[in-house]
Formats: structure tokens, sequence, C-alpha cells
């Protein structure tokens, strides 16, 4: 298949990056070229910015706040936001929640939650995963009891990402416990702030606090946030985890980061000659380029080629299994071209030319491999289509 850019699409390509130039914040853009994580307020403030255009969501339809961009546009525009770099757009709300609610929300929740997604007037995290239900996810054990037009939810949700920085989580909870594990279950939007929900911080081993434990404890939510028929929720997580998983193949940010890679070791010098003077190094590059370009091309046939798509989940967790393997393989990288002067941790504001947050992301880029479906759940997904 032809994998050039149309001159239609050069000129949108070109569109995006004079409009990224002009626009993004330059803070913004150093924090996250050292490194490290973009802030919630760094999202939300690149967020509204890029929604002027549409471009938050760019594969929704107009009238929700979206561009009603097609997949070429779409991947164009997602890459040059990693090549900048530039915050995404928070992934719950716009890459797993909103597809969700597209097709399987009433117009009401449509009419009331997308425009607020697109926009980040309301910070969605995702509550799936329980203590006991990660890659077994449908045994998951929290429950939701009706009570006349509301549930009541009570269990426990863990690895609960940006939870204390939320205002509502999309939830999977156990509405019924007759049939198969699977058709139990519901998918519920729920108020944070509702009496009841208990927050607990749970600290990575970069140091941070990212993640979280989610306590519900008789929590009223209204039936008229339920997204989907009851116990009809397996199939609302089933397509955003596909949608999830093909986002964490990250392939602009494996571009973004080989040359920032690239950039440090003809910066940083060892014995009077640059890292990048290096032949094992060099190596090291070409192989890596070569990885991340196959990488770019396996990501536009599953994007562009529809026979391709037809094998989901299969592509998308080859996707995934492959974009963290190259993301861990760079992280491990970059630490290792900072050095041991890298280990010591420093703010943005401490020396600034010292790559402090490289360590840390090292660190957490381990969890990539978890997240979203461990590697080994993955490659049982592989196995299952190929073998059948
Ligand atoms: C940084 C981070 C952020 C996260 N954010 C969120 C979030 O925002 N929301 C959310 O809901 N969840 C989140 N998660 C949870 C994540 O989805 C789960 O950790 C993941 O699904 C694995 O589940 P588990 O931790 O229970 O491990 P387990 O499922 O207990 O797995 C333990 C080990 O057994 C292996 N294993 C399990 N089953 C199989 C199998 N069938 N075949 C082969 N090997 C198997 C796994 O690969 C793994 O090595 C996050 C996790 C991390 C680390």
């Amino acid at each position: 298949m032809n994998l050039d850019f149309s001159a239609e699409q050069r000129a949108f390509r070109d569109e995006v990056r004079a409009f990224i130039r002009e626009r993004l914040p330059a803070e913004i853009r150093e924090r996250l070229r050292l490194g490290h994580p973009p802030r919630k307020q760094d999202t939300v403030a690149w967020q509204r910015i890029l929604h002027e255009r549409g471009w938050a969501a760019p594969h929704w339809p107009r009238r929700y706040g979206g561009a009603d961009l097609g997949l070429a546009e779409r991947l164009i525009l997602l890459d040059e936001i990693y090549r900048a770099p530039a915050p995404l757009p928070q992934a719950f709300n716009t890459g797993m929640l909103g597809p969700v609610l597209l097709k399987y929300g009433t117009e009401a929740q449509k009419d009331h939650f997308l425009p607020r997604l697109a926009r980040l007037d309301l910070w969605f995290c995702q509550g799936f995963s329980e203590p006991g239900s990660g890659s077994d996810l449908a045994s998951l054990r929290t429950r939701a009891e009706r009570d006349g037009d509301d549930y009541i939810v009570n269990g426990q949700k863990i690895w609960t990402t940006t939870a204390h920085l939320a205002d509502w989580v999309f939830a999977l909870v156990r509405t019924s416990t007759e049939a198969r594990k699977q058709e139990g279950i519901s998918f519920l939007l729920i108020d944070l702030k509702t009496p009841g929900i208990t927050i607990r911080p749970i600290v990575s081993i970069d140091g941070e606090h990212h993640l979280n434990e989610v306590f519900f404890d008789n929590v009223r939510v209204s039936v008229a946030n339920r997204v989907g028929d009851e116990n009809r929720g397996w199939d609302c997580a089933k397509y955003l985890l596909v949608n999830e998983r093909s986002g964490i193949a990250n392939v602009g940010l494996c571009r973004e980061r080989l040359d920032y890679a690239r950039e440090l070791a003809s910066r940083i010098t060892e014995g009077g000659r640059p890292l990048a003077a290096d032949p094992k190094l060099k190596a090291e590059f070409a192989e890596l380029d070569a990885e991340v370009r196959a990488l770019e091309v396996t990501n536009w046939r599953f994007l562009l080629d529809p026979q391709a798509q037809q094998a989901q989940p299969a592509f998308a967790s080859v996707l995934k299994l492959k974009g963290v393997e190259l993301q861990q393989a760079l992280a491990a990288l970059l630490a290792r071209i900072d050095g041991p002067a890298g280990l010591e941790r420093r703010g943005i504001h401490g020396v600034p030319e010292r790559h402090g947050p490289l360590s840390p992301r090292y660190f957490y880029s381990r969890a990539a491999s978890i997240y979203g479906g461990t590697s080994e759940v993955q490659k049982d997904i592989v196995a299952k289509t190929i073998v059948g």
C-alpha cells in the first residue's frame, strides 16, 4: 500500500505544524522535552487550545467538539503533537470514554458529556481494575445494586491513574452474578464528589503520585448514568480496550524520544568526544531507527487498511506490544546516555541543562507493559488470532 502523504495531507501537516509552533507554550514544550510528564494544568491548557480547532477530539463529530477528521489526518495530527513535544489530549476523555459514548451512549449522555470531555471541563479517570481483577477483568466484584432510579455501589478499584485529579470515573461494576461473568457487568459514570467515595494515593517507583485506590461505600449513582444496557457493560469495555491498546503504541513518542536521545548524545561528552561518536551507540541508534520506522508503517497499515482493521483486536495488541518494547528500550537508552548524573532528581527550575527526569521516566516506563493489558495477555490475543 502507498504510505506517502497526498498533497492535501502534506498541506494539513504544515497547517498543524504552524499552529503548534505558534500556540504551544514554550514552558510546556521544554518540560516535556526534558522528560517530565505533563502536569494537569499543562494538559488542560493545551487541550483547550487544540479544542479551538476541534483537534482535542479530532475523530469526533463537530457537533460534540470534534473535527470529523479522517484517520490519516488524525494520525498526522497525533504525530505532530508528539513531535512538538506537546501533551496529548487527555486519553480517558477523548480516546476511551468519548468513543464509547458515541457508540453506546444515549442522546442525553452525548449532549451532556461529549462537549465537556472535549474541552476538559470534566476530567475522567478509568475505574476498571480491582485487587485480583486485572488481566481477568471480567472477575471484578465491585457491586451495583438497584434501588429505584439509582444503583448503590460498593467495592474497590485500584491503579486508578489520576483519580486524585479527576472529577468523574467511568467504572465497570457487577450488576448480576447469575449468568456468565462477562454478562453481569455494567458501565457507570460516577461523580467522584458523591458521598461514600475515598481516594488513597499509591506512589510509584518514579517517586510520583499518578495512581490511586478508590473505595466505594454505599455510593448512590443514578441509573441515567449507566452507559449501554444493564449487564452489557462488557461490550463497552471491549470496545474501549481496543482503542486504549492502539493508543498506547505511542509511535510518535518513540520518534520524538529517539531524536532527543541523538541530541543528548551529541551534547554529552566522554573523554573529550561526544557520546554520539561511539560506533556501538551509532549502531544502536540505527537499529532503533529502523524499529521505529517499522512501527510507523505498521501503525499506518492498521489505521488505513480496512482488512488490517478487521483483524482487531489482534492488530491493536501487536501495536501495543511493539510500541511498549520500543518505549522501554528508548527510556533505557536515554537514562544510560544521561549517565550517573541523571540519577539525581531535579525540578525544571533546578539547573536547566541537567536531565534529572530521565531516570524516573525509565522506571515508570516499566509499567507500560502492564497497563492497558500486560504484554503476556497481548501475546495470548495474537496467538489466538493466528492459531484460531
Ligand atoms: C502504571 C499503571 C497504571 C494503570 N492505570 C489504570 C487505570 O487508570 N485504570 C485501571 O482500571 N487500571 C489501571 N491499571 C491496571 C492495569 O490494567 C492492570 O495492572 C493490568 O491489567 C494487569 O492486572 P494485574 O495488575 O491485576 O496483574 P495480574 O492480572 O494479576 O497479572 C500478574 C502477572 O500474570 C500474568 N498473567 C495474567 N493472566 C495471564 C494469562 N492469561 N496468560 C499469561 N499471563 C498472564 C500477567 O502478564 C502478569 O505478569 C494500571 C496499571 C499500572 C501499572
